[in-house]
């Protein structure tokens, strides 16, 4: 795989990234600076050495790379840096799977960069999405760059390199009419204008017996579920329950519910019981009318110029509730998970959906780690002033694994070319016995290496057929076979494995077919 490592190094040197290598065991003394040696929980593999010292084999290396350069640097003369290294990792992950594409212990190329104003992280952030572009396209991936969640941090800081497969974990979001991308968690869509005509219906109660889902509800009303909106009550950050609405036929976002700041985080859906002594009426039940607890509404919901809702006592809908009228909430909220079909966040286009695989992470840091462990240099006014970070992954070998599961047939693996682990195969027809052939495969194996390429040499004693096979299965992206029939008249077959064309090439004319077929 040099040429997988070297498309990575040399975008990043021409990213002004520097190349390091850090400890691959940290000390705890340095995690629990930060906290995260109880809060990075049962991933974090930990050990003791012989005069009783806690380490960890590290995860990642933002605690490391900090106490460097809190070491290292005093000025901001200094800065920007941008520091990074290509080394394994472990992570004691809950569910290892599917080989080096979510394993253990794996190869990430990790930076880590430092900067005193967010203008110059937001620089640096440029840059290296801009070269996490080029290593992608370089490798010849099929990707997308998606927004991504930041936790704590908000804004468009952090954005996921998804590589785009059936089989990926991840659900992407993107429109079909402009670059807008991002992860089920974090996608939006346009919102919808608040709803402006009352209904002419006064409010009512209506009877719903054991009617408790929205699908129960709609079925014994025999309406859609989307004229209903559904109350969900969980735990909260100033008061003990928030009540959360959204339409009867949208499902939740946790992650951007979680984000309200009424909500407390991680989510937690309130209990039964919990529910049943403060509002006074059971699960099922509860709706926006008359509820004593706050109310966040999702903008769908809002737009909703009448809808049906829990009646907050057992057995009772409303219908014909009207949020100005008859309901108060405290606030309008993206509370929604997307949908396909739903207009672009832009404007532009409509949401579509497809599966993906995360090779890059790039997200901003602000000062999170710096202020935990006081990473802090003298600014131009001879103030000590802390510093602030980005971080930027890219899992060297998941991109392996993501490459098969985009590049495949029935035969095996198609590799692109600069992932692939050989360029080229030589496979010689009964070599064993034939000595022109065997003669020339060998200087041509010679010559071609001598050019640079990576050649495999197959000279097992096995049948025509079980050698293609193998390199067909191995995916190697390029072969060349030589038979002693072609040869007497100087001809070299060729077939490119992401084709089914079998080309014969004149033996004095091979070296430069090679070189256009494969640059170096
Ligand atoms: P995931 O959500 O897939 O667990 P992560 O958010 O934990 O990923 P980061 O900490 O951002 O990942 O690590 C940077 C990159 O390292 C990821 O984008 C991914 O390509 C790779 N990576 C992370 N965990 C693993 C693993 N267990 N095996 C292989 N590669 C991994
Ligand atoms: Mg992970």
């Amino acid at each position: 795989y040099t040429t997988l490592f070297r498309s990575v190094r040399e975008e990043m040197n021409r990213a002004n990234a520097m190349e390091v290598l850090m400890p691959a065991v940290q000390p705890a003394e340095l995690w629990q600076e930060t906290g995260r040696w109880e809060t990075f929980g049962g991933q974090l593999l930990t050990m003791r050495d012989s005069n009783d010292r806690d380490y960890c084999f590290g995860p990642t290396h933002e605690e490391v790379i900090t106490d460097l350069i809190r070491n290292e640097l005093q000025s901001y003369k200094q800065l920007p840096v941008n520091l990074y290294q290509i080394q394994t990792k472990f992570r004691d992950e809950i569910r290892p799977r599917f080989g080096v594409m979510r394993a253990r212990e794996f190869i990430m190329k990790d930076s880590y960069s430092f900067h005193l104003s967010q203008e110059s992280l937001q620089q640096t952030y440029d840059d290296m999405y801009q070269a996490y572009c080029r290593i992608f396209d370089r490798l010849g991936l099929h990707y997308r760059a998606v927004e991504a969640d930041t936790g704590a941090i908000g804004g468009s800081a952090s954005h996921e390199f998804q590589v785009l497969a059936d089989s990926g974990e991840d659900l992407i979001f993107y429109s079909d009419g402009s670059d807008y991308a991002a992860n089920v968690e974090q996608a939006t869509s346009l919102l919808p204008q608040k709803a402006s005509t009352l209904p002419k219906e006064a409010m009512a109660l209506i009877d719903t017996p054991n009617q408790k889902t929205i699908a129960e509800v709609a079925e014994f009303l025999q309406i859609d579920s989307q004229q209903i909106v559904k109350t969900l009550i969980v735990e909260g950050e100033e008061h003990p329950l928030v009540a959360l609405v959204i339409c009867g036929n949208d499902e939740l976002n946790e992650i951007k519910a979680s984000k309200h700041p009424l909500v407390k985080s991680p989510l937690c859906f309130a209990d039964e019981k919990t529910i049943l002594q403060t509002l006074k009426a059971p699960l099922g039940s509860i709706g926006p009318v008359g509820l004593t607890i706050p109310v966040i509404a999702d903008h769908h919901a809002l737009a909703m110029s009448s809808f049906i809702c829990g009646a907050n006592q057992v057995d009772k809908h409303y219908q014909h509730v009207a949020w100005e009228r008859d309901a108060n909430y405290q606030d309008a909220y993206d509370l929604r998970e997307v949908k396909e079909g739903d207009s672009s966040p832009d404007g532009k286009g409509q949401l579509k959906s497809c599966r993906g695989i995360e090779v890059g992470h790039v997200f901003q840091l602000g000062d999170k780690y710096a202020k935990a462990m006081n990473a802090a240099v003298i600014n131009e006014h001879g103030q000590l002033q802390t510093m602030i970070m980005g971080c930027y992954g890219l899992g060297i070998t998941r991109v392996v694994a993501a490459a098969i599961e985009q590049h495949h047939d029935e035969r095996g693996i198609i590799w692109p070319q600069n992932i692939a682990p050989f360029h080229l195969v030589i496979i010689p027809i009964n070599g064993q016995r034939s000595t022109i052939v065997k003669d020339c495969a060998e200087n041509l194996y010679q010559q071609l290496k001598a050019q640079g390429y990576e050649v495999l040499l197959d000279d097992r004693n096995e049948r025509a057929g079980v050698l293609f096979a193998d390199s067909d299965l191995i995916g190697i992206p390029h072969r060349l076979v030589i038979g002693e029939r072609n040869l007497e008249q100087s001809l070299i077959e060729y077939k490119a494995r992401s084709s089914q064309e079998i080309i014969h090439i004149p033996l004095a004319e091979l070296s430069h077919f090679i070189n256009e077929q494969i640059p170096l």
